[in-house]
């Protein structure tokens, strides 16, 4: 699926959507084009129209935080599918640790939740960081959505880049 990227009309990024829907926005007037793919424009019997990679509303919208939802899948993402121990990367050995275990009142939480390899995860069973000596490498943050567009694994065009810090 080809990505775009949806700015606001104060050019903040506020959503990636794909190519139809911007592509509505544009035929109905709600949006403009900012930067579009030159190698590659959507060729079509009638004319050539400009491939978008990033559209501006016309209008400003207000927004109510977008959350991102609490899951495996996430969670991975957020930590560039890294353990937070020993930065173990073969996706098929990673799991999901609770740093404060589950065991000891430790919650469903960003902040409690970490990517983790199998041999971590055996290795801290269900002890804290602590009791085994691990050290974790990361500080585990509830992402805002635009910080996890950062993150997103998908390929996204380079031109998102200036609109995303
Ligand atoms: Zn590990």
């Amino acid at each position: 699926m080809e990505s775009i990227l949806v700015l606001n009309a104060d050019y903040t990024p506020i959503n990636i959507t794909d190519l139809k829907r911007a592509f509505n926005l544009i035929y109905k007037g709600k949006a403009e084009i900012i930067k579009h793919n030159i190698i590659s424009p959507i060729i079509t019997e009638l004319k050539n129209f400009k491939r978008p990679t990033i559209i501006r509303l016309l209008r400003y919208i207000s927004i109510p935080f977008r959350k991102v939802n609490l899951n495996r899948q996430n969670i991975f993402r957020r930590d560039k599918f890294k353990c937070g121990y020993c930065g173990e990367k073969n996706k098929s050995k990673l799991t999901i640790d609770h740093i404060i275990p589950k065991s000891k009142g430790g919650k469903n939480t960003w902040q409690n939740l970490v990517t983790c390899c199998k041999s971590c995860n055996i290795k801290k069973d269900n002890n804290s960081l602590e009791e085994v000596e691990m050290t974790l490498n990361c500080v585990p943050y509830r992402p805002t959505y635009i910080q996890f567009v950062k993150n997103i694994t998908i390929s996204y065009s380079e031109d998102w880049l200036p609109f995303l810090v």
